[in-house]
């Protein structure tokens, strides 16, 4: 029987659909994009994640590793990138990330999410000795690094093709790749919001090759910005075809646009409604994606704790320093601690469990009621 929320709903028939375990249709998707009916399309995207992920939702302890936000292009909606030029430019020594990922493996972070700008001169054998160094950490972090754009910057400099760098960073000790970077494929809207950037071909070649060569990753959509609710539905449909074709995507991160700080004229960031309205749906459509993110920077910890129960299994990494988000306006903390991960999944109904990269379980707090072990603190927007 379906939930109250789609009784005499015109979208009782895509609930049936996903209940029956029959593939939606990207009218479907685009359905549920504009219904105004949240509660339904809520329905829908949380009867997907239980058939895929029962009563549990994950985090992890990971740390971020910017380099550097030197970059040789000027996406229109990015502030994170600088030129040499400007004051606030940065650019770590390998040292210095050394230092910071000892600090975060030692605090008991088991992944290191490392990406940075298109460096106009780094070579690429400054990229590997990263990785080969980053590789000898004790305990060893899982090291996820670089978007696609990075990839094929990598491949540009060192002119050689892009299965040859990868298969360089694999050697390397390069575990998975980010999902960043893939915005919204429709050509039109990448010109508008990031000329220069690959082309939806390119960053979905990039992650097949990375696939092909037995490797893993996350994709994404940044949403909510000049693009069209059709131009989301064909965006999921080229990650859906992807992972039909390789299987190689663990996890999917639908990421609230940020209008500070830079060149897109959006009045608005995409609101509570939408931001839910989209996860739902992308976890209903995405059927060979096993996992749906609700990135807490991006939205606040409490709409992600929300999200949990609008398709969403999953609520990313305690951080601990973000700067991507933060300087498009994000005004979430920079971190987040293992304690109130653990509470916003227990109040919203889900047996917490903290996982790897691969989603695979490292430890299961028990459900409902408080575990004394674990800290229980404010939690924070
Ligand atoms: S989005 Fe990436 S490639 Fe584009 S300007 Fe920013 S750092 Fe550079």
């Amino acid at each position: 029987m379906s939930p109250i929320a789609l009784w005499n709903s015109p979208l009782a028939p895509i609930y049936d659909r996903v209940a029956a375990g029959v593939r939606l249709e990207p009218s479907d998707a685009l359905q549920l994009l504009e219904s105004t009916d949240l509660n339904a399309v809520g329905a829908i995207g949380d009867a997907m994640r239980r058939l895929k992920n029962g009563n549990r939702a994950s985090y992890i302890l990971n740390a971020y590793v910017n380099y550097s936000n030197y970059c040789i292009l000027s996406c229109q909606f990015c502030a994170f990138a600088r030129k040499k030029r400007n004051a606030d430019g940065f650019e770590l020594t390998l040292d210095e990330i050394v230092t910071k990922a000892q600090a975060a493996v030692t605090l008991g972070a088991t992944e290191l999410h490392i990406v940075g700008g298109l460096h106009p001169t780094l070579p690429f054998e400054w990229y590997l000795e990263m990785i080969r160094t980053l590789g000898r950490l004790e305990p060893r972090p899982h090291l996820k690094c670089f978007t696609a754009i990075e990839v094929l910057h990598f491949s540009r400099m060192s002119r050689q093709p892009v299965d040859r760098v990868l298969e360089q960073l694999k050697e390397a000790d390069l575990d998975s790749l980010t999902g960043g970077g893939a915005e919204i494929f429709d050509a039109d809207v990448r010109d508008r919001v990031a000329r220069g950037k690959e082309s939806a071909e390119e960053w979905l070649d990039v992650h097949r090759t990375w696939h092909r060569l037995g490797g893993r990753s996350t994709c994404t959509m940044l949403f909510g910005h000049v693009e069209t609710l059709a131009q989301r539905v064909d965006h999921l449909t080229k990650l859906r075809a992807l992972q039909d074709e390789t299987g190689g995507f663990t996890g999917f991160v639908a990421l609230p646009y940020h209008p500070d700080n830079n060149e897109i004229p959006v009045d608005r960031p995409p609101s509570a409604a939408d931001t839910l309205r989209t996860i739902a749906a992308s976890r209903a459509f995405l059927d060979n994606i096993p996992h749906v993110t609700a990135y807490w920077v991006g939205m606040g910890l409490r709409l992600a704790q929300v999200a949990l129960n609008y398709g969403a299994d999953d609520l990313h990494g305690t951080i601990q320093e973000e700067h991507i988000f933060h300087m498009a306006g994000a005004g979430t903390p920079q971190g987040q601690t293992k304690g109130a991960m653990i509470q916003a999944i227990r109040e919203a109904g889900l047996v917490p469990v903290r996982r790897n990269t691969f989603y695979e379980t490292i430890e299961e707090a028990p459900a409902g009621g408080t575990d004394a072990s674990e800290p229980r603190v404010p939690m924070t927007a």
